[in-house]
């Protein structure tokens, strides 16, 4: 008999909440205990188990698990055999190379010769060797931000989002070496023997995905006034242009991007919609 799927998320930290709820949003019925383990998905041929972000990768390139998300620094960091099946668009951050504000260096070049820590070393070390700029870099297990202050470092390289910890910590950031965001991964034997499962699973996210970002709209106008509003309503094709009951009128269905729906929504009034409702759009396939 053939295992379930497993899909292998963090347990820990800050791409937790985020991952559970684009897999609940995506419909999985599973009960996140907080020292669970394993959960058993009620209504997908799915086990979740909740393992160290760190370690997701290993995980998913041994084989334990077929299917994982975590963060694209850390994939690029364990540089492990694993398939990116798509970026998730949670979890953005930027891999920063900083120095003290007070310091007079001013780009990665300047650093040449000089100490810079960080936890991320393949992605650092990369980042100058491919520049020809010879740095020593010093492991730290976290907090590197302190580096400087304690005189391990003149440099560090750590993973910034708001930039807040920086300032906090009175470093300038001078450049980026490396962009994250959550991705879903497979194992690229899992993702060669069972296509058509894995697929499934990564369009269901994608649709989930997809549908939080626009709204359904729908307005009733003048038919006179149809070639004005479609052209304010691009969506994803054209517009549905629907007759209505009474004549000379019609009803127009539109998908927009949920971020320019405020901004439409007095000029479609303008150009002579009414009754215009905004509907939340449940799974998205394009
Ligand atoms: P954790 O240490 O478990 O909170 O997760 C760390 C992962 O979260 C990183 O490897 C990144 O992929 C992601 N992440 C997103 N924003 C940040 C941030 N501001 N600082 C550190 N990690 C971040």
């Amino acid at each position: 008999m053939t295992r379930r799927l497993r899909l292998a998320i963090p347990n820990k930290g800050r791409l937790v909440e985020p991952t559970v709820q684009l897999l609940k949003d995506a419909g999985l019925v599973f009960e996140a205990g907080e020292r669970a383990l394993v959960a058993r998905v009620q209504n997908f041929d799915l086990d979740i188990l909740f393992v160290r972000t760190n370690d997701i990768v290993e995980f998913i390139a041994d084989g334990v698990a077929e299917l994982g998300i975590t963060g694209l620094d850390l994939v690029a960091e364990a540089g492990r055999d694993v398939a990116q099946l798509r970026l998730l668009g949670y979890g953005r951050c930027r891999l920063t190379a900083a120095v003290p504000n007070d310091s007079p260096y001013k780009c990665a070049a300047d650093l040449a010769g000089l100490r810079v820590a960080t936890s991320h070393m393949s992605l650092t070390k990369r980042y100058f060797a491919e520049r020809n700029i010879a740095v020593d870099v010093v492991p730290v297990s976290g907090a590197a931000e302190v580096a400087p202050r304690l005189g391990l470092a003149e440099a560090i390289v750590d993973l910034v989002s708001t930039g807040s910890t920086m300032v906090v910590n009175g470093l300038r950031p001078i450049e980026e070496v490396f962009e994250s965001e959550a991705v879903l991964l497979a194992n690229p034997a899992a993702l060669r023997d069972k296509p058509a499962v894995l697929a499934s699973f990564e369009t269901m996210l994608g649709a989930t995905l997809a549908a939080r970002d626009r709204k359904y709209l729908m307005m009733n106008a003048p038919e006179e006034k149809a070639e004005e509003l479609e052209a304010l309503l691009p969506g994803l094709e054209s517009p549905s242009v629907i007759p209505l009951a009474r004549k000379g009128m019609i009803a127009i269905h539109a998908v927009v991007e949920a971020d320019a729906v405020w901004s439409l929504l007095p000029r479609l009034k303008a150009a002579g919609a009414s009754g215009i409702l905004i509907l939340p759009i449940e799974k998205l396939v394009s």
